[in-house]
C-alpha cells in the first residue's frame, strides 16, 4: 500500500539527504517525534508501546536523566583533558558494579568505539591479530569491528585473521553446551595458529543476542574462556546489549556466566539515549599499550555525558530496575510460552529478564518471513519489537526495564490480534 503523502515525502528526502547505505524499519515506516516511559508517538500522535529500543533502558526521556544532562550542559561540557570529578565518580561506580580484578574505565561514545579500542589494547597485549567471534555476532561499524561483524552479511567481508563458532545454543551441540563451545573455540584457535595468526581475542555478546538470544543454560562461557587465555588471548565480554541490568541478574549478562572478562565493552542503554559507551579492563590489560600509546577522545566521558552516566546509575538503583526486570521479565515469558503452546507459529521461547526471544517457526522449521509479517503486524497494533538471528526468524523483545505487567499484558493482547490473522 501506498504511504501517506507526508510520509512518502520524508522517506525520499532521507534518500536524497542520507544516501543509499540507511535501512529503515517496517514495510510501513514510523514516524516518531516524542517519547515518554515505554511509550512512543508518532507525528498523528499515535502511541506505540516500546519493547524493542533497548537505549532507553530507564525509559524513553526519563526527566531526571534529562534533568541531569541539562544542568550540566549549563555549566561545564568539555572534555576529559582538564580535572573533573563526575566523570572520575562514574568510573568509580561502573567498577563497583564489577569484579574486583577491573580496574580501569575508559570512555567512548559509541559501542563500536569502545570494541575497536578494545582490539586496539589485546592486539599490544597479546601480540596476537586473530579475533573469534560467534557466527552471527555484531559488534560493530568501524573498520576494524566491521570486519568481526558477520551479522553485516556477505557484503561486508570478514578479516582474514577472523573465525566464527556457533553460539552456544543446546541443540547444537548434542549433550554439554559449555563443552561444544569451548571445542568450537579450540578449533578457531587451531586454525588461526595453522595459518600462522596469533589469537588475540575471543569477543562474544553474552546474551548473544544478533544470534538469536541464547540465555541459557548459564555458565557455559567457562571452558571457552580458559581456552582463549591458554592460547595467549584476551576474552572480551561485550555487554553492549545485555549490560546495565537487562538480564534482571545484576548489572552485567557475564556474571550469569560465572566468569571475569579481561574487557569489558558497554554502551546503548549507558547514556539513557545520550551517545555514552566505555571499556572497562583489568590494570595488566593495558599496560603495554599505556606506555606506548596514548587516549584521547573528545567527547567520550565528557562533563555531560559523565553527568548523564552518573543520573542512569541513579535511576536503576532508586528504581529497582534491576530487580523489575527480573520479576516482570520471568511473567513475560511465561506469557510467552503459553501463547507458543496455542499459536503453531510460535516455538522455543529464550529469556533473561526483559531480554527475550521467540521463534517463529512453520511445521517446525524457522520462517524469517513469517516472524517479518509478525514485526509488522504488531506495528500496525501499536506495539514495536524486531527480528534476530541468522534467518531473521527470532523475535527480539527488548523493553525499557520500567515495563509492568500491564504492559505485558497489553502486549500480549495485541500479539494475539495479529497470530489470529495467520
Ligand atoms: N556490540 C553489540 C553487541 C551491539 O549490539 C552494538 C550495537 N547494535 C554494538 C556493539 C555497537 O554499538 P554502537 O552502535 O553504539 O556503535
Amino acid at each position: 500500500t501506498a504511504l501517506p503523502e507526508g510520509e512518502a515525502a520524508l522517506v525520499a528526502r532521507r534518500q536524497a539527504a542520507l544516501g543509499p547505505a540507511y535501512r529503515l524499519f517496517y514495510e510501513h515506516p514510523l514516524h516518531l517525534v516524542r517519547g515518554e516511559g515505554v511509550w512512543l508517538y508518532d507525528a498523528g500522535g499515535r502511541a506505540y508501546l516500546d519493547t524493542y529500543n533497548n537505549v532507553a533502558s530507564c525509559g524513553h526521556c526519563h526527566p531526571r536523566i534529562v534533568a541531569a544532562m541539562a544542568e550540566q550542559a549549563g555549566l561545564f561540557a568539555s572534555h576529559t583533558r582538564y580535572l573533573h570529578d563526575r566523570v572520575l565518580t562514574l568510573a568509580e561506580r561502573l567498577l563497583g558494579t564489577m569484579p574486583a580484578e577491573m580496574g580501569h574505565v575508559m570512555f567512548t561514545c559509541t559501542g563500536s568505539e569502545a570494541n575497536d579500542l578494545a582490539l586496539r589494547i589485546a592486539r599490544a597485549a597479546t601480540g596476537g591479530t586473530g579475533v573469534i567471534v560467534t557466527e552471527n555476532a555484531y559488534h560493530g561499524v568501524t573498520a576494524s569491528v566491521a570486519e568481526f561483524s558477520p551479522s553485516l552479511g556477505s557484503g561486508v567481508p570478514l578479516g582474514p585473521h577472523v573465525r566464527t563458532v556457533p553460539p552456544p545454543d543446546p541443540r547444537r551441540f548434542a549433550g554439554d553446551s559449555a563443552q561444544g563451545f569451548a571445542d568450537a573455540v579450540q578449533a578457531a584457535i587451531d586454525d588461526l595458529n595453522r595459518h600462522g595468526i596469533r589469537p588475540a581475542v575471543l569477543i562474544v555478546d553474552t546474551i548473544f543476542s544478533s544470534d538469536g538470544v541464547f540465555a541459557d543454560p548459564t555458565g557455559v562461557l567457562g571452558p571457552a574462556v580458559a581456552a582463549i587465555r591458554a592460547a595467549g588471548g584476551i576474552f572480551i565480554a561485550d555487554e553492549v546489549q545485555p549490560g546495565f541490568g537487562r538480564t534482571g541478574a545484576g548489572m552485567w549478562g557475564f556474571s550469569r556466566h560465572g566468569i571475569v572478562p579481561d574487557m569489558i565493552s558497554m554502551g546503548k542503554p549507558m547514556g539513557n539515549g545520550y551517545p555514552l559507551a566505555a571499556l572497562a579492563l583489568r590494570p595488566e590489560v593495558i599496560a603495554e599499550f599505556g606506555q606506548n600509546a596514548r587516549y584521547f577522545n573528545t567527547f567520550g566521558g565528557n562533563a555531560v555525558a559523565a553527568a548523564v552516566g552518573n543520573a542512569v546509575l541513579d535511576v536503576i538503583a532508586d528504581e529497582g530496575l534491576i530487580e523489575n526486570a527480573r520479576t516482570v521479565g520471568a511473567g513475560f515469558a511465561d506469557t510467552l510460552r503459553d501463547l507458543a503452546r496455542q499459536y503453531a507459529g510460535l516455538g522455543q521461547v529464550r529469556a533473561a529478564g526483559l531480554f527475550l526471544g521467540v521463534d517463529v517457526e512453520t511445521d517446525g522449521h524457522p520462517d524469517g518471513a513469517r516472524a517479518g509479517r509478525l514485526v509488522n503486524g504488531l506495528r500496525e497494533e501499536g506495539v514495536l519489537i524486531s527480528a534476530t538471528g541468522p534467518k531473521g526468524h527470532v523475535l527480539k523483545i527488548r523493553p525499557p526495564l520500567t515495563f509492568s505487567a500491564d504492559n505485558v499484558a497489553f502486549f500480549a493482547e495485541r500479539l494475539e490480534r495479529v497470530l489470529r490473522r495467520g
